[in-house]
Formats: C-alpha cells, structure tokens, sequence
C-alpha cells in the first residue's frame, strides 16, 4: 500500500449536500437496482457482511419498526464523514465532474455519461452490472479504464497505533473498493484490480486487491472478496443463515442491539462468554450449543492432545470458557481470582483516563482521581481539558497532564487497557518538546502504572459477566455514573457538540462523565483487591 497526496482536481458545480455517510452505519439500506425489481448488492451491504454477517439478515428481512433509534454518536459520524467529503472535494482546484446532487437515476446514466466521455474524475457517480451496485465517491481514470475510491473521516488503514502494530488495509474499506472494481470489471471500463482512500488527513492510500491479506496469509484481497460477496448472495437467497451474538464492541452501536440481546439471552448463546465471538462458537456449532451446555462438558473429552476436536480452541482457551460458562450458570455467581497477583503500594494512588476524538485526531481531556491511603473521603478529581481543537491547546493540556504525574510521583497509577499508553506515545511524537520518549516509557512502566484490564483482569481474574469492558466490571460493582447515557462515543458527540457551541453545561457533562470513568478505575482496584 502506497501513501501519497491526493491529485489535485478542480471543481465544478459543487452544493453542500453530500450523501456519503462513513463509520459503522454508512450507507445501510439496500438499494435497488435502476433496471428491475431485485434487490442489489451493495458496498453497504458488503461492509455490513465484514463486521457481523447477521447485520445484513437483519437489514433485508427484519421489520425495520423493530430497529433500536439511531445512536447519536452514529449519527454524528455520519455528519462528519459528509463534512470531510465536502471539505475534500472543496479543496480540490482542478475540474472533476460532480454527480453528487442528482437522483439515483440521473446519477446512474450521467456516471455512464461522463465514462464514456472520458472525464478525468467523477465524484458522486453511481454504478451498476448484474446484480451489483455501487456508488463510489470517486471514479478516477487511469490509462483507458476507471479505479474507484471513497473518501473517509477516519485512517485509511488498520493499526500503526502500537509497537509491533503493523498498517494493513481495512477489510471493510477493502469489500467495498473490490465491489465497485467488479462492476467496473463487468462494465468492461475497469483500470485494474485497485482502488484508493483519501483519507481524514489528506493521504491517499493504495487498495491493491491482488497482493495477499498478509505474510502468511496467502488470499489475495480479491479472493477474500469474492468470498464475501458469495455469502452476501446466499443471505439474499436464504441459503445461508446467520445468528445473532453478542459482541460488546460491535453490537453497542448497531440498530439491532436490543432485538439480538434478546434473541441472543433467550437462546442462551455461546457468544454470552466473554470474548467467545461468532467464530469460536461456529467452531463448537453443532457439539455445544449453550452456555449450560459448555458448562456441563468434560474439557477432557473434546481434548486430543495439543489440540481440541474445535478448530481454532486449543485446550487451554476450551477450559477457560468452561470455567466462564459455569461461573454464568451457576445458582451465586461471584467473581474470583485465578491465581495471587500483586498490586503497587502507595500512600497515593492516581485513577487516569483520556478522552479522545479520533476524527479530530485531538486528545481532549486528561482525568485524573487521586486517592490518599485508600481512604475515599480523600478523592479528588484532577482534569486538563483542552482549550480548543488546535494542536497548540491539545499540547497545553498533554504538558499539564505530564506535569501532574511528574508532582505525584511517588504514587501508583491505574489505568484501564492500552490506549492511554498508546496515545501518550503518539502525544509525544507530536509533542516531543513536552516530554522524551524515555519519559513515556518509564511512565507506563508495570512496576507502578498499571494496566487492570491487560496484566490483571484478563490474566488474574473471573466474572460473572458478558464482557469485561470497564463500564460491565463496575456496574457489576454496584457503581452508577452520573450520567445516564454514558460511553466513550457520547463523549466524542459531547466534545463535538462543546466545540460548535461552547457550552459550559456541556463541558462538564464530559468533565463529569471523565471522572466517573477514572473512579469506576477506583471502584474495580477495589473490588480485585477485595477478591484475594
Ligand atoms: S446487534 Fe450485533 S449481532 Fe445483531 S446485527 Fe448488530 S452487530 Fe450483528
């Protein structure tokens, strides 16, 4: 995958009424196609299909009055996505042909139009072949022939967050890029098997969809399309079923969350094991089907060896999801430990949570609880809130966030997963006058600074819970947040909400919600502690 600036492309007609909705939900509903009656394919549908199959069951044949409303935070990523749209064609200076504003109709004979004239890019075309339809933000010639792009409010790629955390493209991006490579294929005006991102910063990235998924993974991108693509036809044609599950991540934003928990509690689901996912219970489909049924099992008897008769389950991973499916079945559940773990000392001991925007790139806030000699009456909340979204404000606030854990030192820190640690890596590398790499690392080193989700939740630990997300673990405490919708992703739609309007209400909703994360931190150190 190449990087490279965008081609600069002047503009034509322009309005400021983009259709493009980026992020979990873009582009759902199932289109038709212009000529007949029959459902299409869709890119939509495809990047539905990647990230839950039962997404695009649900989507065809399920009333849509039983959809959950859309979730704000959705919503404003659909907002943002067409505002990076407009922002990026605007900044374009020289002439491309924009179709964005027309009917479905017009768009899809005025795309073939400007095809066979020949124009060098079309934004907002529409394509279609057999049962396939696309509408591609970008249609852009090379050579004698088109390669599609779309325009994104996000990375263009995977990963790159982390050490060792290679960029690869996104399946997601990859479905929806192949689909409208194929229509092109088949409209005998395609430049090749690749498409490109434009992504939010303004690069572009390369799709090539004849190079393998990765280093031992020998599946090109197109194979893995054409896979995909045979699915979505067999969910249309009711030859391939799909279930509900239970994904804590995924689910949480889909319009369907409440109609597949239901379905997923009432079926006693396998997917109701923390991190068990759609492809380990496949795995056991047809052997176990229940989490009363799992928690029966011998382990032994599955077991063969190295190995477990469930592909992808090696014996180790079967007896941890046994044990989680008996902690859920049994009459009193109680959390335990599985082994001693040892925690820092100190007379203080600092609660730490961020809050970040990724479609801003901005990290916003830097929420700290202190506690004095475990007692709770001496909490006190400490929070570095951006001033403004400019890299200057973000700056200001990572410096007086460095500057407090410098003054508390010596304490304990307690952090909940990687991504303070991550972000405080790419702040440095932003920032590098604030701080030295060195400081970040010795920041987060384990000795002090700990990771409770990492080095003892997952490892030491087991609840009687469907996932182990801070906000289950706490609740499951008896802790309450203030506020009633609280999320990371609200946050983001308060922090953009306090950007456009300044709101000093809102602002504190963000400030509040911040420091019920960091005492929730408080609240699960306490209840591990009291497990031992
Ligand atoms: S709620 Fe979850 S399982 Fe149901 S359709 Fe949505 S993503 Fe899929």
């Amino acid at each position: 995958m190449q990087n490279t600036k965008p081609t600069t492309i002047g503009s034509t007609e322009r309005t400021t009424t983009g259709s493009h909705q980026p992020g979990v939900t873009e582009k759902t509903a199932p289109q038709e196609l212009s000529a007949g009656s029959q459902r299409a394919i869709t890119a939509s549908m495809l990047y539905s299909l990647v990230s839950c199959p039962h997404r695009v069951t649900m989507d065809v044949y399920t009333d849509p009055a039983q959809r959950d409303p859309v979730n704000a935070f959705v919503e404003l990523l659909w907002e943002r996505g067409s505002s990076v749209e407009r922002e990026c064609m605007a900044s374009l200076d020289i002439l491309f042909v924009d179709l964005h504003t027309f009917t479905t109709k017009e768009k899809a004979y005025k795309t073939r139009e400007a095809m066979a004239a020949g124009a060098p890019l079309i934004y907002g075309g529409r394509i279609e072949a057999d049962d396939l339809l696309g509408e591609p933000d970008l249609l852009r010639k090379e050579g004698t022939g088109y390669v599609p792009g779309d325009i994104k409010s996000g990375a263009g790629e995977e990963g790159g967050d982390d050490e060792g955390d290679d960029r690869r493209p996104k399946k997601t991006y990859a479905v929806q890029l192949a689909l409208y490579t194929d229509i092109l294929e088949r409209m005998g005006l395609s430049a090749g098997r690749r498409g490109f991102i434009w992504d939010v910063h303004g690069a572009e990235v390369t799709y090539d969809m004849s190079v393998p998924r990765g280093v031992r993974n020998t599946e090109t991108w197109w194979d893995f399309y054409a896979v995909q693509l045979a699915t979505a036809r067999d969910i249309m044609a009711r030859t391939h079923d799909t279930l509900p599950a239970y994904a804590s991540g995924t689910c949480k934003l889909c319009h369907w969350y409440s109609s597949c928990f239901q379905a997923v509690k009432a079926a006693d689901d396998l997917t109701l094991i923390s991190e068990l996912g759609r492809a380990k219970r496949g795995a056991m489909c047809g052997e176990i089907t229940t989490v009363a049924e799992l928690a029966t099992i011998n382990p032994g008897v599955y077991t063969k060896g190295k190995k477990t008769v469930f592909t992808g389950i090696g014996p180790d991973t079967l007896a941890k999801f046994h044990e989680r499916a008996k902690l859920l079945s049994s009459q009193n559940p109680r959390p335990y430990l599985k082994a001693p773990i040892t925690l820092p000392t100190h007379e203080l001991e600092v609660f730490f949570d961020i809050e970040v925007d990724p479609m801003r790139d901005v990290c916003y806030l830097h929420g700290f609880i202190e506690r004095r000699g475990r007692d709770n009456s001496t909490e006190k909340f400490i929070g570095y809130f951006t001033s403004d979204t400019t890299p200057a404000a973000e700056e200001a606030a990572f410096a007086q966030a460095m500057d407090y854990m410098r003054r508390a030192q010596p304490c304990a820190i307690f952090y909940y997963s990687k991504y303070e640690r991550t972000i405080y890596r790419k702040l440095q590398a932003k920032y590098p006058t604030v701080c030295s790499a060195d400081d970040i690392e010795a920041l987060f080193e384990p000795t002090n600074t700990v990771d409770l989700y990492f080095d003892v939740v997952r490892p030491h630990t087991e609840w009687p819970t469907h996932d182990f997300s801070i906000k289950t673990l706490a609740k499951y405490l008896g802790f309450r947040w203030r506020d009633t919708h609280p999320s990371g992703a609200a946050s983001i739609q308060w922090f953009d909400e306090w950007v456009k309007t300044g709101s000093l209400e809102t602002q504190q909703r963000i400030l509040d919600y911040n420091e019920d994360d960091c005492r929730a931190t408080r609240v699960l150190l306490d209840g591990i502690r009291n497990l031992a």
